[in-house]
């Protein structure tokens, strides 16, 4: 009858499937949540001390820790709140059991390999001292095994599998876990483990620039994005693919940390696409995408781990040794030549969020005008967004190498000039991260080399001093990519 529930991509205290299990199947229940030195160290390790993910977890446990409290004292408990550890989380969750005299450990499902392995281990542990850790579907709508073909298998291609998701779905799978109902469970802290978040300080982490950049977070910050987007979600279908524009949620660091519930999110779709609303059915669609490359991670937990989906890309030779380095250095700092590029990489590097148009543009740009491998592209991108998830940027990578389930074909290879005059007509977005180029008048903003170099003078920008002529030629790197993928076809 005693019940500790350990929160970690989940970190809500509304409509949360394990709390509102471990609230219902036992008397007394405290709430856990560990920073895991087995993630953090590593990161630590390679001098990567500021890290606004941790800091956007951080805030959101403040965040948590009242929320608990609240509902402890909604049912007339003091004392609740939220233990936060420091740790091995696999030894320190069963020691806390332990100490707590809990029989059973609550948590979500985590399908991010390293999480299953944490899990088997924790299970492990608190077999061997006579407990159980029970584990729920909370992150997404359908999960695993839920959505298969109608030969019992996994979907690899996104539409039949949006399809059968849309058919499968109903009221049920989206009703919200009563937790609020069920608080009267929740137990003060024993003096021995009180509640309250530590500093960031004192798990090694500096401060970013999370607040400076007014980045919103926990719950509180959750519902306000959410709030904002439904003033906008009816342009959404229209304004989604303009990065100078607020046209997508901004809700995927939400997502990712669990401070909003995606069947809240889904139920709100889904109702505004059944009034006929296409921005509506749009947002719904990424949605499902989000569940796509989760069901993809949990059934095929190779791609999680360096592998590709389709085995005949593993014949590609990438480009390799010091002038790859060199490469590889401008793309991450935004120095390519190519200003949409490199305005997405300064998103990225001062804002740790990059436009879904421009994932797209400079990751096809890393695989197929530089000739690098995704998986340096991916590792990259998993250091810096604050919405960094597995399956989601594992899906998005090896969509843009053509290596992934239901990828772009090969021979399309994004032109990043058209896709810079299609997507940012104004120049709007290149002249908010690269200041630099900003007197240009807007043709010539798209790709300076082009234009005149009297133009040029007259916005004081002199190419190689001021900002870097194009490190490849996109025609000449178009036609060693296709040799390059032309393995792929040899392999089938
Ligand atoms: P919105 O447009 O408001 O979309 C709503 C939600 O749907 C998002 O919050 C997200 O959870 C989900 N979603 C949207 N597009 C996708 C998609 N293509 N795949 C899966 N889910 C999607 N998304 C991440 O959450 N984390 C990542 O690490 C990540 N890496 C990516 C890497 C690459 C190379 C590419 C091409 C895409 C990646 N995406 C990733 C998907 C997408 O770019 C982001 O989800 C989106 O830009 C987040 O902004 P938003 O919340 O405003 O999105």
């Amino acid at each position: 009858d005693r019940g500790l529930m350990w929160f970690r991509r989940d970190l809500r205290a509304e409509d949360n499937a394990a709390l509102c299990q471990a609230l219902t199947q036992c008397r007394q229940v405290w709430c856990v949540f560990v920073f895991d030195t087995a993630i953090l160290q590593p990161l630590l390790d390679r001098g990567l001390t500021a890290d606004r993910r941790v800091e956007f977890i951080h805030e959101s446990l403040i965040d948590l820790d009242e929320q608990l409290r609240a509902l402890g004292r909604s049912h007339g408990t003091e004392g609740v709140g939220l233990i936060v550890r420091h740790g091995a989380a696999v030894k320190v969750i069963p020691r806390l059991a332990a100490a707590l005299g809990a029989q059973a450990v609550f948590a979500n499902h985590d399908d991010d390999p390293y999480a299953r392995r944490r899990d088997a281990q924790v299970l492990g542990a608190l077999a061997h001292a006579g407990a159980v850790l029970q584990t729920y579907k909370d992150h997404v709508v359908f999960e695993r095994h839920e959505v298969l073909t109608g030969f019992g298998r996994p979907f690899t291609v996104f539409t039949p599998y949006k399809n059968a998701w849309l058919k499968a779905l109903t009221d049920e799978h989206l009703r919200a876990h009563p937790v609020e109902r069920h608080g009267d469970a929740l137990a003060p802290c024993p003096p021995d483990h009180p509640p309250g978040v530590p500093a960031l300080e004192a798990l090694g982490f500096a401060r970013t620039n999370l607040r400076e950049l007014r980045v919103r977070t926990g719950t509180r910050g959750a519902r306000a994005l959410l709030e904002d987007f439904l003033t906008r979600i009816e342009h959404y279908h229209q304004a989604r693919d303009y990065p100078a524009v607020k046209g997508p949620s901004y809700l995927s660091v939400h997502l990712r940390f669990g401070t909003i519930s995606v069947r809240a999110l889904v139920s709100t779709a889904l109702a505004l696409h059944r009034q006929g609303m296409a921005g509506a059915t749009a947002w719904l669609n990424e949605l499902i995408w989000r569940e796509f490359y989760h069901q993809i991670l949990a059934n095929f937990p190779h791609v999680g781990e360096g592998k590709v989906f389709k085995p005949e890309y593993d014949a590609i030779r990438w480009e390799r040794g010091k002038h790859a380095q060199a490469l590889f250095a401008a793309w991450c700092e935004g120095r390519t030549g190519y200003p949409l590029v490199d305005a997405a990489m300064h998103q990225l590097n001062q804002t740790g969020y990059m436009h879904n148009r421009l994932r797209m543009v400079t990751a096809s740009f890393l695989t197929k005008d530089l000739g690098l491998d995704w998986r340096w592209g991916e590792q990259y991108f998993a250091d810096h967004l604050i919405d960094f998830d597995l399956a989601a940027n594992n899906g998005g990578w090896q969509w843009a190498a053509s290596s992934g389930c239901d990828a772009q074909p090969y021979f399309r290879i994004f032109n990043p000039v058209t896709q810079s005059e299609k997507f940012d007509p104004q120049g709007k977005f290149i002249r908010r991260y690269l200041p630099v180029l900003a007197k240009l008048p807007t043709p010539a903003l798209h790709a300076p080399w082009q234009a005149d170099a009297a133009v040029r003078a007259a916005a004081g920008v002199t190419l190689g001093r001021d900002y870097p002529m194009p490190i490849v030629d996109h025609a000449e790197a178009r036609a060693r990519t296709l040799e390059r993928y032309a393995v792929v076809r040899r392999e089938r």
